[in-house]
C-alpha cells in the first residue's frame, strides 16, 4: 500500500516530517509516539475532530477525519 502524500504543515509550511497518525492502538494520553513504521500513534479513540497529520518538526498536528472522511462516515462513528 503506498503511503498518501502527506500535506504541508500549516505553521512551517513542510511536509517533510508530517506523519499521518493511526488510531486503534494504546498510546500516551499526553503524548503521541512514534510507531515503528514512521507512522504516530494518537490513542486507542478516533473521534471526529481527531487530527490526521502530526508535523515531527514543530509538533503540531492538524487536519481532521471529517475532512477525508466526508459527512456521511463521520455521522457512522459518532
Ligand atoms: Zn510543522
Amino acid at each position: 500500500m503506498k503511503h498518501r502524500l502527506a500535506p504541508n504543515c500549516p505553521r512551517c509550511d513542510s511536509n517533510e516530517d508530517v506523519k499521518k497518525i493511526t488510531y486503534g492502538q494504546p498510546a500516551s494520553e499526553t503524548t503521541l509516539e512514534m510507531s515503528q513504521d514512521g507512522y504516530v500513534l494518537g490513542g486507542c479513540c478516533i473521534r471526529p475532530d481527531s487530527p490526521e497529520w502530526y508535523c515531527d518538526n514543530c509538533q503540531e498536528s492538524f487536519g481532521s477525519w471529517r475532512e477525508s472522511w466526508g459527512e456521511a462516515l463521520t455521522d457512522q462513528i459518532q
